[in-house]
Protein backbone atom coordinates (compact mmCIF):
# COMPACT_ATOMS: atom_id res chain seq x y z
CA UNK A 1 0.00 0.00 0.00
CA UNK A 2 1.35 3.24 -0.76
CA UNK A 3 1.29 6.36 1.57
CA UNK A 4 -1.93 8.01 2.19
CA UNK A 5 -2.83 11.03 3.95
CA UNK A 6 -5.69 12.63 5.08
CA UNK A 7 -5.87 16.28 3.29
CA UNK A 8 -8.42 18.73 4.58
CA UNK A 9 -8.81 20.20 1.30
CA UNK A 10 -11.14 17.25 0.26
CA UNK A 11 -12.20 16.07 3.45
CA UNK A 12 -9.90 12.85 1.87
CA UNK A 13 -7.35 10.17 2.20
CA UNK A 14 -5.59 10.97 -0.72
CA UNK A 15 -1.97 8.71 -2.03
CA UNK A 16 1.10 11.04 -1.66
CA UNK A 17 2.77 11.71 -5.13
CA UNK A 18 5.06 14.83 -3.85
CA UNK A 19 5.64 17.47 -6.78
CA UNK A 20 9.19 16.33 -7.05
CA UNK A 21 9.55 12.80 -7.20
CA UNK A 22 11.78 12.29 -4.36
CA UNK A 23 11.95 15.27 -2.11
CA UNK A 24 8.86 16.88 -0.36
CA UNK A 25 8.46 20.32 0.54
CA UNK A 26 6.82 20.76 4.26
CA UNK A 27 6.10 23.55 6.25
CA UNK A 28 4.77 23.74 9.59
CA UNK A 29 2.49 27.08 11.52
CA UNK A 30 5.08 27.84 13.72
CA UNK A 31 5.18 29.13 17.53
CA UNK A 32 3.74 33.01 17.70
CA UNK A 33 6.27 33.57 20.20
CA UNK A 34 4.55 35.73 23.45
CA UNK A 35 4.52 33.04 26.04
CA UNK A 36 5.74 29.42 27.18
CA UNK A 37 3.95 27.23 24.62
CA UNK A 38 1.95 25.05 25.99
CA UNK A 39 1.53 21.08 25.55
CA UNK A 40 -1.49 21.18 23.13
CA UNK A 41 0.86 22.98 20.99
CA UNK A 42 3.42 20.34 21.03
CA UNK A 43 0.68 18.00 19.76
CA UNK A 44 0.94 20.01 16.52
CA UNK A 45 5.13 20.13 16.46
CA UNK A 46 5.32 16.42 17.28
CA UNK A 47 2.33 15.60 15.04
CA UNK A 48 4.64 17.19 11.82
CA UNK A 49 7.58 15.76 13.49
CA UNK A 50 6.42 12.41 12.81
CA UNK A 51 5.21 13.40 9.46
CA UNK A 52 8.14 14.64 8.73
CA UNK A 53 10.58 11.60 10.22
CA UNK A 54 7.87 8.84 8.22
CA UNK A 55 8.44 10.61 4.78
CA UNK A 56 12.41 10.58 5.28
CA UNK A 57 12.24 6.86 6.69
CA UNK A 58 10.81 6.42 3.29
CA UNK A 59 13.62 7.75 1.73
CA UNK A 60 12.42 11.17 0.65
CA UNK A 61 14.38 14.11 1.27
CA UNK A 62 12.71 16.76 3.28
CA UNK A 63 12.93 20.70 3.62
CA UNK A 64 11.05 21.65 6.51
CA UNK A 65 10.31 25.11 7.34
CA UNK A 66 8.70 26.40 10.69
CA UNK A 67 8.19 30.27 10.88
CA UNK A 68 8.28 32.09 14.00
CA UNK A 69 5.48 34.56 14.49
CA UNK A 70 7.52 37.17 16.47
CA UNK A 71 5.47 39.80 15.23
CA UNK A 72 1.34 39.92 15.83
CA UNK A 73 -1.61 41.38 17.91
CA UNK A 74 -0.51 39.02 20.95
CA UNK A 75 3.78 39.77 20.87
CA UNK A 76 2.91 43.58 20.69
CA UNK A 77 0.16 43.39 23.45
CA UNK A 78 2.35 41.32 26.18
CA UNK A 79 5.54 42.77 25.48
CA UNK A 80 4.53 46.19 25.93
CA UNK A 81 2.87 44.64 29.52
CA UNK A 82 6.63 43.45 30.17
CA UNK A 83 8.31 46.83 29.13
CA UNK A 84 10.77 45.08 26.83
CA UNK A 85 11.65 45.32 23.31
CA UNK A 86 9.32 43.12 21.46
CA UNK A 87 12.85 41.35 19.84
CA UNK A 88 13.96 41.07 23.09
CA UNK A 89 10.38 39.78 24.34
CA UNK A 90 10.40 37.39 21.58
CA UNK A 91 13.59 36.30 21.78
CA UNK A 92 13.37 34.58 24.96
CA UNK A 93 10.13 32.66 24.06
CA UNK A 94 11.74 31.35 20.77
CA UNK A 95 14.54 30.11 22.85
CA UNK A 96 12.68 28.58 24.92
CA UNK A 97 10.71 26.75 22.40
CA UNK A 98 13.61 25.59 21.23
CA UNK A 99 14.82 24.12 24.50
CA UNK A 100 11.39 22.11 24.89
CA UNK A 101 11.54 21.09 21.32
CA UNK A 102 15.14 19.14 22.12
CA UNK A 103 13.33 17.34 25.46
CA UNK A 104 10.50 16.55 23.15
CA UNK A 105 12.89 15.26 20.76
CA UNK A 106 11.45 17.12 17.75
CA UNK A 107 14.00 16.73 14.82
CA UNK A 108 14.64 20.89 13.91
CA UNK A 109 13.38 21.92 11.20
CA UNK A 110 15.91 23.45 8.18
CA UNK A 111 15.09 26.58 8.59
CA UNK A 112 12.86 28.64 11.30
CA UNK A 113 12.12 32.16 9.52
CA UNK A 114 11.07 34.82 11.53
CA UNK A 115 8.75 37.27 10.91
CA UNK A 116 10.21 40.90 11.12
CA UNK A 117 12.76 39.09 8.71
CA UNK A 118 10.87 39.16 6.44
CA UNK A 119 8.69 42.46 5.96
CA UNK A 120 9.88 43.45 2.82
CA UNK A 121 8.58 40.33 0.93
CA UNK A 122 5.49 40.95 2.48
CA UNK A 123 5.36 44.45 0.99
CA UNK A 124 6.11 43.06 -2.21
CA UNK A 125 3.44 40.88 -2.33
CA UNK A 126 1.03 43.02 -0.54
CA UNK A 127 1.59 45.67 -3.68
CA UNK A 128 0.97 43.14 -6.34
CA UNK A 129 -2.22 41.96 -4.54
CA UNK A 130 -2.93 45.76 -4.84
CA UNK A 131 -2.14 45.80 -8.31
CA UNK A 132 -4.24 42.64 -9.33
CA UNK A 133 -7.37 43.67 -7.70
CA UNK A 134 -7.30 41.42 -4.80
CA UNK A 135 -6.50 43.93 -2.30
CA UNK A 136 -7.29 47.16 -1.78
CA UNK A 137 -6.27 50.49 0.96
CA UNK A 138 -9.01 51.34 3.75
CA UNK A 139 -9.02 55.63 4.68
CA UNK A 140 -6.90 54.82 7.72
CA UNK A 141 -3.76 53.31 4.89
CA UNK A 142 -4.50 49.61 6.40
CA UNK A 143 -4.65 46.93 3.33
CA UNK A 144 -7.20 44.35 2.95
CA UNK A 145 -7.80 41.62 0.78
CA UNK A 146 -11.32 41.41 -0.66
CA UNK A 147 -12.53 38.16 -0.25
CA UNK A 148 -15.03 38.65 -3.18
CA UNK A 149 -11.97 38.48 -5.60
CA UNK A 150 -11.37 34.83 -4.82
CA UNK A 151 -13.74 32.34 -6.05
CA UNK A 152 -12.06 29.58 -3.95
CA UNK A 153 -11.78 31.46 -0.69
CA UNK A 154 -13.92 29.26 2.03
CA UNK A 155 -12.79 25.99 0.21
CA UNK A 156 -10.46 24.88 2.78
CA UNK A 157 -13.03 25.48 5.79
CA UNK A 158 -15.94 24.35 3.67
CA UNK A 159 -17.47 27.75 4.05
CA UNK A 160 -20.43 28.48 1.57
CA UNK A 161 -19.52 32.43 1.46
CA UNK A 162 -23.43 33.29 -0.33
CA UNK A 163 -24.87 31.95 3.06
CA UNK A 164 -22.50 34.88 4.53
CA UNK A 165 -23.16 37.66 2.47
CA UNK A 166 -23.80 40.14 4.48
CA UNK A 167 -21.59 39.17 7.24
CA UNK A 168 -18.37 39.00 4.26
CA UNK A 169 -19.16 42.56 3.31
CA UNK A 170 -17.12 44.34 6.27
CA UNK A 171 -13.46 44.31 7.52
CA UNK A 172 -11.40 42.32 10.15
CA UNK A 173 -8.22 43.81 11.12
CA UNK A 174 -7.71 41.37 14.14
CA UNK A 175 -5.38 38.44 13.40
CA UNK A 176 -7.89 35.93 14.72
CA UNK A 177 -11.89 35.17 14.60
CA UNK A 178 -14.32 33.27 13.74
CA UNK A 179 -16.18 31.10 11.17
CA UNK A 180 -19.42 33.64 11.60
CA UNK A 181 -17.33 36.73 10.84
CA UNK A 182 -15.87 35.64 7.55
CA UNK A 183 -14.86 39.34 6.08
CA UNK A 184 -11.96 40.72 4.05
CA UNK A 185 -9.04 40.65 6.48
CA UNK A 186 -5.75 42.63 6.88
CA UNK A 187 -2.51 42.46 4.91
CA UNK A 188 -0.82 45.62 6.61
CA UNK A 189 -1.84 47.45 9.33
CA UNK A 190 -1.45 51.36 9.52
CA UNK A 191 -0.09 52.44 12.57
CA UNK A 192 -2.08 53.50 15.68
CA UNK A 193 -0.75 54.60 18.70
CA UNK A 194 -1.20 50.87 20.24
CA UNK A 195 2.06 49.85 18.79
CA UNK A 196 4.15 51.88 20.22
CA UNK A 197 7.45 51.16 18.88
CA UNK A 198 6.64 48.61 16.93
CA UNK A 199 6.12 49.72 13.27
CA UNK A 200 7.95 49.67 9.29
CA UNK A 201 7.87 52.29 7.48
CA UNK A 202 7.63 51.08 3.85
CA UNK A 203 6.07 51.94 0.76
CA UNK A 204 2.87 50.81 2.01
CA UNK A 205 3.47 53.77 5.02
CA UNK A 206 3.89 53.23 8.56
CA UNK A 207 2.49 50.33 10.04
CA UNK A 208 3.36 46.34 10.24
CA UNK A 209 2.11 43.52 8.91
CA UNK A 210 -0.95 41.30 9.55
CA UNK A 211 -0.33 37.39 11.08
CA UNK A 212 -1.80 35.77 7.90
CA UNK A 213 1.11 37.70 4.97
CA UNK A 214 3.75 36.29 7.51
CA UNK A 215 2.97 32.69 6.50
CA UNK A 216 2.73 33.40 2.90
CA UNK A 217 6.47 35.03 2.74
CA UNK A 218 7.90 32.64 4.55
CA UNK A 219 6.81 29.96 2.68
CA UNK A 220 6.95 31.05 -0.89
CA UNK A 221 10.79 32.61 -0.32
CA UNK A 222 11.76 29.29 1.59
CA UNK A 223 9.98 26.91 -0.33
CA UNK A 224 9.10 28.09 -3.29
CA UNK A 225 5.29 28.88 -4.91
CA UNK A 226 3.94 25.83 -4.62
CA UNK A 227 4.52 23.59 -1.91
CA UNK A 228 3.54 19.52 -1.00
CA UNK A 229 2.38 19.67 2.56
CA UNK A 230 1.12 22.16 4.94
CA UNK A 231 0.76 21.64 8.92
CA UNK A 232 -1.32 22.84 11.70
CA UNK A 233 -3.44 22.37 14.03
CA UNK A 234 -7.46 22.00 13.18
CA UNK A 235 -7.99 25.93 14.68
CA UNK A 236 -5.63 27.06 11.76
CA UNK A 237 -7.74 25.92 9.28
CA UNK A 238 -9.85 29.31 9.87
CA UNK A 239 -9.32 31.98 9.65
CA UNK A 240 -5.45 31.50 8.89
CA UNK A 241 -4.70 28.72 6.64
CA UNK A 242 -7.86 30.09 4.59
CA UNK A 243 -6.53 33.38 4.47
CA UNK A 244 -2.93 32.20 3.48
CA UNK A 245 -4.24 30.20 -0.02
CA UNK A 246 -6.61 33.34 -0.83
CA UNK A 247 -3.18 35.71 -0.43
CA UNK A 248 -0.81 33.34 -1.96
CA UNK A 249 -2.82 31.66 -4.96
CA UNK A 250 -4.12 35.44 -5.39
CA UNK A 251 -0.48 36.21 -5.68
CA UNK A 252 0.97 33.41 -7.88
CA UNK A 253 -2.24 32.25 -9.89
CA UNK A 254 -0.88 28.81 -8.49
CA UNK A 255 -1.81 26.13 -6.39
CA UNK A 256 -0.23 26.88 -3.04
CA UNK A 257 -0.51 23.42 -1.10
CA UNK A 258 -1.30 20.40 -2.57
CA UNK A 259 -1.78 18.76 0.83
CA UNK A 260 -3.05 20.03 4.52
CA UNK A 261 -3.11 18.24 6.65
CA UNK A 262 -4.16 19.47 10.44
CA UNK A 263 -4.56 17.70 13.74
CA UNK A 264 -7.12 17.50 16.28
CA UNK A 265 -7.38 19.63 19.59
CA UNK A 266 -5.81 18.40 22.91
CA UNK A 267 -8.63 19.11 25.17
CA UNK A 268 -8.82 19.18 29.05
CA UNK A 269 -12.19 18.26 30.31
CA UNK A 270 -13.59 18.35 27.17
CA UNK A 271 -13.00 21.79 26.19
CA UNK A 272 -9.56 22.75 23.97
CA UNK A 273 -6.44 23.30 25.73
CA UNK A 274 -5.73 26.78 25.10
CA UNK A 275 -4.07 29.98 27.03
CA UNK A 276 -7.18 31.59 27.04
CA UNK A 277 -9.25 29.40 28.74
CA UNK A 278 -6.00 29.03 31.19
CA UNK A 279 -6.49 24.98 31.26
CA UNK A 280 -3.11 24.36 29.87
CA UNK A 281 0.29 22.66 30.65
CA UNK A 282 3.14 23.39 29.75
CA UNK A 283 6.20 20.78 29.64
CA UNK A 284 7.66 21.95 33.26
CA UNK A 285 4.22 21.55 34.62
CA UNK A 286 4.59 17.66 33.11
CA UNK A 287 7.91 17.20 34.37
CA UNK A 288 7.28 18.78 37.83
CA UNK A 289 4.42 16.20 38.30
CA UNK A 290 6.84 12.99 37.44
CA UNK A 291 6.18 13.05 33.71
CA UNK A 292 8.90 12.98 30.95
CA UNK A 293 8.58 14.82 27.53
CA UNK A 294 8.90 11.82 25.70
CA UNK A 295 6.59 10.22 28.21
CA UNK A 296 4.23 12.77 26.43
CA UNK A 297 5.65 11.97 22.83
CA UNK A 298 4.56 7.94 23.72
CA UNK A 299 1.13 9.37 25.02
CA UNK A 300 0.56 11.35 21.72
CA UNK A 301 1.27 8.69 19.48
CA UNK A 302 -1.61 6.01 21.39
CA UNK A 303 -3.75 7.95 19.47
CA UNK A 304 -4.25 9.12 16.12
CA UNK A 305 -3.31 12.66 15.26
CA UNK A 306 -6.79 13.14 14.02
CA UNK A 307 -9.03 12.29 17.22
CA UNK A 308 -9.92 14.68 19.69
CA UNK A 309 -7.58 13.24 22.90
CA UNK A 310 -8.45 14.72 26.31
CA UNK A 311 -6.04 15.55 28.72
CA UNK A 312 -5.53 12.67 31.53
CA UNK A 313 -2.73 12.85 34.11
CA UNK A 314 -2.96 9.28 35.27
CA UNK A 315 -2.73 7.86 31.43
CA UNK A 316 -0.09 10.24 30.78
CA UNK A 317 1.69 8.67 34.14
CA UNK A 318 0.81 4.99 32.32
CA UNK A 319 2.43 6.35 29.29
CA UNK A 320 5.71 7.61 31.18
CA UNK A 321 5.72 4.29 32.86
CA UNK A 322 5.18 2.13 29.48
CA UNK A 323 8.22 4.26 28.22
CA UNK A 324 10.74 2.96 30.79
CA UNK A 325 9.37 -0.24 30.16
CA UNK A 326 10.29 0.19 26.23
CA UNK A 327 13.38 1.27 27.32
CA UNK A 328 14.03 -1.65 30.33
CA UNK A 329 13.38 -4.03 27.11
CA UNK A 330 15.56 -2.08 24.80
CA UNK A 331 18.87 -2.46 27.32
CA UNK A 332 17.81 -5.52 28.06
CA UNK A 333 18.63 -6.29 24.17
CA UNK A 334 22.68 -7.48 23.69
CA UNK A 335 24.16 -4.66 22.07
CA UNK A 336 24.88 -6.96 18.63
CA UNK A 337 26.04 -5.26 15.69
CA UNK A 338 24.99 -8.00 13.50
CA UNK A 339 21.23 -7.76 14.22
CA UNK A 340 19.00 -7.18 10.76
CA UNK A 341 15.86 -5.44 10.41
CA UNK A 342 12.63 -8.39 10.73
CA UNK A 343 11.26 -7.59 7.49
CA UNK A 344 7.93 -8.96 8.33
CA UNK A 345 7.52 -6.47 10.75
CA UNK A 346 8.65 -3.81 8.92
CA UNK A 347 6.34 -4.37 6.27
CA UNK A 348 3.31 -4.23 8.95
CA UNK A 349 4.70 -0.97 10.42
CA UNK A 350 4.78 0.70 7.06
CA UNK A 351 1.55 -0.14 6.04
CA UNK A 352 0.03 0.97 9.79
CA UNK A 353 2.03 4.33 8.90
CA UNK A 354 1.07 4.53 5.29
CA UNK A 355 -2.88 4.78 6.39
CA UNK A 356 -2.47 8.24 7.22
CA UNK A 357 0.18 7.76 10.53
CA UNK A 358 -1.54 5.16 12.06
CA UNK A 359 0.57 5.46 15.40
CA UNK A 360 -1.64 3.51 17.75
CA UNK A 361 -0.87 0.60 15.70
CA UNK A 362 2.37 0.92 14.81
CA UNK A 363 3.24 1.48 18.39
CA UNK A 364 1.55 -1.81 19.60
CA UNK A 365 3.44 -3.56 17.26
CA UNK A 366 6.20 -2.71 19.15
CA UNK A 367 4.83 -4.27 21.69
CA UNK A 368 3.98 -7.07 19.89
CA UNK A 369 7.51 -7.50 18.53
CA UNK A 370 8.76 -7.28 22.27
CA UNK A 371 6.92 -9.90 23.42
CA UNK A 372 8.06 -11.84 20.09
CA UNK A 373 10.32 -15.02 21.28
CA UNK A 374 10.59 -16.20 16.92
CA UNK A 375 12.66 -12.91 16.58
CA UNK A 376 16.44 -13.42 17.94
CA UNK A 377 17.70 -10.20 20.12
CA UNK A 378 19.55 -8.96 18.14
CA UNK A 379 17.22 -8.31 15.49
CA UNK A 380 14.55 -7.17 17.81
CA UNK A 381 17.16 -4.53 18.46
CA UNK A 382 17.94 -3.45 14.96
CA UNK A 383 13.80 -3.40 14.28
CA UNK A 384 13.30 -1.53 17.23
CA UNK A 385 15.50 1.12 16.52
CA UNK A 386 15.01 1.45 12.74
CA UNK A 387 10.90 2.01 13.80
CA UNK A 388 12.69 4.96 16.32
CA UNK A 389 13.36 6.58 13.49
CA UNK A 390 10.12 7.65 12.99
CA UNK A 391 8.53 7.09 16.97
CA UNK A 392 11.89 9.43 18.16
CA UNK A 393 11.84 8.00 21.64
CA UNK A 394 15.52 8.02 21.50
CA UNK A 395 16.23 4.40 21.47
CA UNK A 396 19.68 4.58 19.91
CA UNK A 397 21.61 7.16 22.25
CA UNK A 398 20.32 5.24 25.35
CA UNK A 399 23.13 4.12 27.74
CA UNK A 400 23.74 2.84 31.04
CA UNK A 401 23.23 6.36 32.99
CA UNK A 402 25.85 7.20 35.58
CA UNK A 403 23.76 9.08 37.84
CA UNK A 404 25.59 11.91 39.60
CA UNK A 405 26.39 11.00 43.30
CA UNK A 406 24.91 14.69 44.10
CA UNK A 407 21.72 13.09 42.68
CA UNK A 408 21.70 9.90 44.45
CA UNK A 409 22.29 11.70 47.55
CA UNK A 410 19.15 13.55 47.11
CA UNK A 411 17.10 10.41 46.31
CA UNK A 412 18.31 8.83 49.27
CA UNK A 413 16.97 11.66 51.28
CA UNK A 414 13.81 11.83 49.85
CA UNK A 415 13.33 7.93 50.29
CA UNK A 416 13.82 8.51 53.39
CA UNK A 417 11.52 11.57 53.85
CA UNK A 418 9.05 9.21 52.61
CA UNK A 419 9.37 6.69 54.96
CA UNK A 420 8.88 9.22 57.64
CA UNK A 421 5.90 10.44 55.42
CA UNK A 422 7.18 14.20 55.27
CA UNK A 423 5.40 14.60 52.23
CA UNK A 424 6.64 18.27 52.05
CA UNK A 425 10.42 17.58 52.68
CA UNK A 426 9.90 14.43 49.63
CA UNK A 427 8.59 17.20 47.00
CA UNK A 428 11.05 19.92 47.93
CA UNK A 429 13.66 17.00 47.46
CA UNK A 430 12.03 15.67 43.98
CA UNK A 431 12.42 19.68 43.23
CA UNK A 432 16.14 19.78 43.97
CA UNK A 433 16.32 16.93 42.05
CA UNK A 434 14.29 17.99 39.13
CA UNK A 435 16.66 21.47 39.07
CA UNK A 436 19.85 19.01 38.56
CA UNK A 437 17.88 17.61 35.52
CA UNK A 438 17.09 14.10 36.87
CA UNK A 439 13.60 13.16 37.75
CA UNK A 440 12.61 10.60 40.44
CA UNK A 441 9.77 7.94 40.22
CA UNK A 442 8.36 5.78 42.88
CA UNK A 443 7.54 1.78 41.41
CA UNK A 444 6.52 -1.03 43.37
CA UNK A 445 10.70 -1.57 43.31
CA UNK A 446 11.38 1.88 45.24
CA UNK A 447 12.64 4.66 43.19
CA UNK A 448 14.29 5.05 39.93
CA UNK A 449 16.15 8.06 39.01
CA UNK A 450 16.63 8.73 35.18
CA UNK A 451 17.89 11.61 33.47
CA UNK A 452 14.49 14.49 32.26
P1 LIG B 1 -0.15 29.22 18.16
O1 LIG B 1 1.18 29.47 18.83
O2 LIG B 1 -1.33 29.63 18.99
O3 LIG B 1 -0.20 29.76 16.75
O4 LIG B 1 -0.31 27.63 18.04
C1 LIG B 1 0.70 26.82 17.53
C2 LIG B 1 0.13 25.50 17.04
O5 LIG B 1 -0.50 24.76 18.09
C3 LIG B 1 -0.94 25.67 15.95
O6 LIG B 1 -0.71 24.67 14.96
C4 LIG B 1 -2.22 25.39 16.69
O7 LIG B 1 -3.23 24.94 15.82
C5 LIG B 1 -1.79 24.31 17.65
N1 LIG B 1 -2.65 24.17 18.84
C6 LIG B 1 -3.04 25.17 19.68
N2 LIG B 1 -3.80 24.67 20.68
C7 LIG B 1 -3.89 23.33 20.48
C8 LIG B 1 -4.54 22.26 21.18
N3 LIG B 1 -5.22 22.45 22.30
N4 LIG B 1 -4.42 21.00 20.68
C9 LIG B 1 -3.71 20.78 19.55
N5 LIG B 1 -3.07 21.74 18.83
C10 LIG B 1 -3.15 23.01 19.29
ZN1 LIG C 1 1.08 30.08 9.57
Amino acid sequence: MSLKLHNTYTKNLEEFIPIKKDSVSLYTCGPTVYDYPHIGNYRAYIFGDTLKRFLSYQGYQVNHIMNITDIDDKTIRDSQKKGQSLREFTEFYTNEFYKDRDMLNIIPADCYPKATDYIDEMVKIIEKLIEKGHAYVSTDGSVYFNITTFPDYGKLSHIDLSELKDNAKGRMKSDEYEKDSVQDFALWKAYDESDGDVFWETSLGKGRPGWHIECTAMSIKNLGEQIDIHTGGVDNIFPHHENEIAQSEGYTGKQFVKYWMHNEWLLVNGKKMSKSLGNFYTLRDLIDKGISPLGYRLWLMTSHYRTLTNLNIETLQGADTALSRLYEAFKALPEATDGTVDMDYKVRFVEYMNDDLNTPQALALVWELIKDTTISPANKRATMIDFDQVFGFGLADLKEEVIPEEVTKLVVERENARQNKDWAMSDILRAKINTLGYEVKDTGEGSKVSKI
